[in-house]
Parts: structure tokens; sequence; C-alpha cells
């Protein structure tokens, strides 16, 4: 939950547009720029670009970029050493980290690149970081991301249709996931392999060991799907097939590459540099999740959720659901664009404009905070009618909706932890605020008698010792060489 950010509602009309105006051109035979390949082309370069500039404003704005001016330079660089001995050198190539815990990676078009926070752990050194970036870069140089935004004409009409980022629809389209993921469509297999062999190319003409591709490959397919996650944003795994296939089917190219060059190079202690200190996991610069508790330092509030519901935290909201049944859910958000006016009118204006009924109310304190409690019916997308127990919270200036969701025969079970929650809800300290520190990546060299699991209890459970062995590049049975350094986490 970032907070104080507008929703960029007008960036999809007036893409919405442009794509519309887009699939109205006659499409033109092009050669591939990567590929050599004649093609049909449904988007000019000038297009990709400004229909890259405009995906990459909304990234910037919904997931955060993050705040590391050194590492932002040294990922941008590397970047841009790839992309100059591309194709497509004159492309206005950004190369940012995306400040998310999800492992992933991926390119817009025109050639803005984004690597998530959560991938970099995984790096082992700078030729494997070049192989992810060379892998996206590819992408854009063969001109899959366009290809894929003119496929996606019918998935963003009926995002818009859906208005997922409309102001005040919010508690209707909550559960919305379609919101960033539109920006992460998956490469047919084809297109996979061919992102690997640019990969390779670039990393190799750049200097690099290309090796770093199928090595970053393996490791990637050595996490499960569920390492990761945050909402909206998926997994490489989710959006980069097979991985382990690609290790093998990638190493003629690689083979080829290397040959006969005895100076290509891996650079392992500029990656670790680069990695040490890296927050792993939440940020609380966007609210955190610590037990089952939601709290946000620079907005200064907490609220305690039921023990075992699971908490998903993103840009525009804070989900919790009581898994496994997923139609009973609170959700936590700001309310956007307040216009005044005392708390019950705020909160019968946003519920009527979101389409739901009050049913009753009355103001209410809660913890010293002004709020207004009510119930409301409406109808969900995928659920059906649903009761909704709802505070709206005044707190430094801001309004919060803290609301609990359950279908009509399930409401009367659900409301005591909806009530619990509310109530929960309290003002932080400035000590207390200041008390939260995210985990984070450190430095550690291996001594003799460390295994995995004994490494990984020493950070105080925050990361397992199986991932603690793939961020190192390591299988999960294996022993860590005495003497090496390697990457640990240790607890905020
Ligand atoms: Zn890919």
């Amino acid at each position: 939950m970032a907070g104080h950010k507008g929703r960029p509602h007008n960036v999809y009309m007036k893409r919405f547009a442009s794509i519309v105006s887009l699939v109205l051109l006659a499409a033109s035979c092009a050669t591939n720029p990567a590929t050599g390949k004649r093609q049909i082309n449904l988007m000019s370069e000038s297009q990709e670009i400004s229909e890259g500039q405009q995906a990459s404003a909304q990234v910037d704005k919904e997931m955060g970029i993050y705040k590391d001016p050194a590492l932002a330079e040294y990922i941008d660089g590397i970047g841009r050493k790839l992309a100059s001995v591309s194709e497509r050198p004159t492309l206005p190539w950004h190369y940012q980290v995306a400040d998310t815990p999800a492992i992933n990676a991926f390119a817009l078009p025109g050639g803005f690149i984004y690597i998530t926070r959560g991938i970099l752990p995984f790096l082992n050194d700078e030729a494997q970081l070049a192989g992810v970036l060379g892998h996206e870069t590819g992408h854009v140089t063969a001109r899959h991301a366009a290809q894929q935004y003119t496929r996606s004409v019918g998935g963003l009409a009926g995002l818009i249709a859906l208005g997922v980022f409309v102001p005040g629809a919010a508690p209707l389209t909550g559960l919305g996931e379609q919101g960033l993921g539109v920006l992460f469509l998956k490469y047919g297999r084809g297109d996979e392999l061919q992102a690997d062999q640019l990969g390779v190319r670039y990393a190799s003409r750049a200097g690099w060991d290309p090796a770093g591709v199928p090595e970053m490959l393996q490791t990637l397919g050595r996490l499960d799907e569920a390492s990761g996650q945050s909402k909206g944003v998926p997994n490489w795994l989710e959006t980069h097939p097979e991985p382990l296939t690609r290790v093998k089917d990638i190493q003629p190219a690689v083979r080829d590459a290397s040959a006969g060059r005895t100076n290509l190079f891996r650079n392992r202690d500029a990656m670790l540099r680069a990695v040490d200190g890296l927050i792993y996991g939440d940020n609380p610069d966007q609210g955190i999740v610590r037990g089952n508790a939601f709290i946000h330092p620079p907005l200064r509030f907490r609220v305690e959720f039921p023990a075992t519901w699971d908490i998903q935290n993103s840009p525009d909201e804070v989900v919790v659901r009581k898994a496994p049944n997923l139609n009973v859910y609170m959700l936590l958000e700001e309310v956007p664009n307040v216009r005044g006016g005392n708390i019950e009118q705020i909160a019968q204006q946003t519920m009527q404009s979101a389409g739901f009924r009050i049913e009753s109310g009355a103001q209410s304190s809660i913890n010293g905070l002004e709020a207004y409690v009510g119930t409301y019916q409406g109808s969900l997308q995928g659920i059906g009618q649903v009761l909704m127990r709802a505070a709206h919270i005044i707190h430094n200036g801001n309004v919060y909706m803290l609301a609990g969701f359950a279908p009509l025969n399930q409401f009367v079970e659900s409301d005591d932890d909806f009530l619990k929650s509310i109530r929960s809800f309290r003002r932080m300290t400035a000590e207390e605020a200041e008390s939260v520190h995210p985990n984070r990546i450190d430095i550690y060299t291996v001594r003799q008698g460390d295994t995995w699991p004994s490494i990984a209890g020493k950070s105080g459970g925050v990361i397992k010792a199986s991932t603690l062995a793939v961020m190192n590049g390591a299988e999960t049975n294996s022993q860590p060489t005495v003497g090496t350094r390697i990457k640990i986490v240790t607890g905020g």
C-alpha cells in the first residue's frame, strides 16, 4: 500500500485511444531487426516507444522504483552495454529496479526494461545478471514485446471496461489482479528460446560469459512457483515457461558464443557488492506484514487481522483472505479524491459510487480516530450478493476504508472477525515506526561446520534453508563450501 499516489486512470484512456487507432492502421511487412526475418508489424517504432513510455510511467507509479542510486546506476550501466551491442542500439533504453519482492524481470516495448528487487539476490554473478537483462533486451529487439502489446488489445479494452483503476469503484474490483497483470503477458516457447539466444549473443558480445543465461534459468527453475510472490506481480516462472528445458536448449548457442574466447568475465564480487544491504521481502516504505498485523510506518498506522488469514499487500490495497474460503475477505485501502464533508457523508458517498447500498451505520471512534462504521449490501463479480462491514477512518488527513466482505449466508459468522480487525486499527507512534526494519541481504563467509539449515537458522527464520541454497546457486542437499562468500538474509 503506497498511499498518496493518484491512480493513472487517464493514462489508460489515452492508451485505449491509441490502441484503437493502432488497430485501424494497415499492417505493414518489415524485417525484424534482431532475427532478420520478414514479419507483419502492427506497430511502428515510434508507436512502440510511445506505448512503452506510457506503460512505464504506469509501472513506476503502481509498482514503485527501488530507491538506491548506486544500484540503479549499476543495473542501468549493464543494461545499456547489452543494448549498445544489440541490433537496436538507438532505442531509448532504460533498465530499472522495480520495488517488489516478486522474482521477475520484464520488458515493455521501446526498450523499457524492469528487473525486480526480488530476483537480484538469486543471481550469483554479473554474467547471470547480464543473462536476465540480455534476455529481456531480446524480447524488445525481436519485437516480441511490441507484438504482445498488439495482441493484448482485447485484454486491455476489457480491463478498461472493468474500470479497475477508476477511483471509488475499488471495492467492486478489489480482487482484480488484472491491474498490472496486463504487462506480464506470457511469451510462447519460441519467443522464449529466441530471447535466450539473443541474451547469449548480447552478453558475450559485451564480454560477459554467456553461460550466465543457462545458469540463471537453472536457478529460477529451482524456485517453486510460490516463492517471492507479490499480488499483482507474477513470478518469472509464471511468465517464462519451462526454464529447465530451456537450459538444455540454449547450450549449443552458449558453446558457439564462448568458442575461442578466453577473456569472458563473471564479476562475482561486483554483483555481491551490488546486492549487499538490499531489502529482502516486504519494504516498510510500502507497508509490511508482521505476524498477523499489517504495519505502515510512513503512514503511521497498524491493524491486526485474524491469525490464520492470508495478508497480501500491493501498492493500491491490502487484501486479507480467509483462505481457503476466498469469498470471505477484508480490504484496506486509502479512499482517493476525498472532497470534504464529514466522515458519514464521505463513507456513504464512496460506497454509493461503488454500487453498495447502506443498511445501517453510525459514527464512532476507533482508538481515538474519527470513524464511520456501517453495513452495506452489493454485488461482487465472481461472488454475487455480499454483505460488507466497512469502517471509514480519518487518520493524519487521509481517509482509509477497512472492510470485510462475505456472501449473505456467511456474513454473520464472519462479522466478529471483521469487527475485531476494524477495532484494532490504531495510529503508530514515531518511536514504533522507527523501530520497524526490513529484512536485508548480507554477505557471509562460510565457516567450518556450517550447513544451509544452520546458516538459515542464524537469520531468525526469515528464510528457508532450501531458498538460501537456491539463492547461492546450490542444491538444497549440498554442503556450502568453507571460505566462500555467500548471500544470507538478516532479520529486520
Ligand atoms: Zn522471456
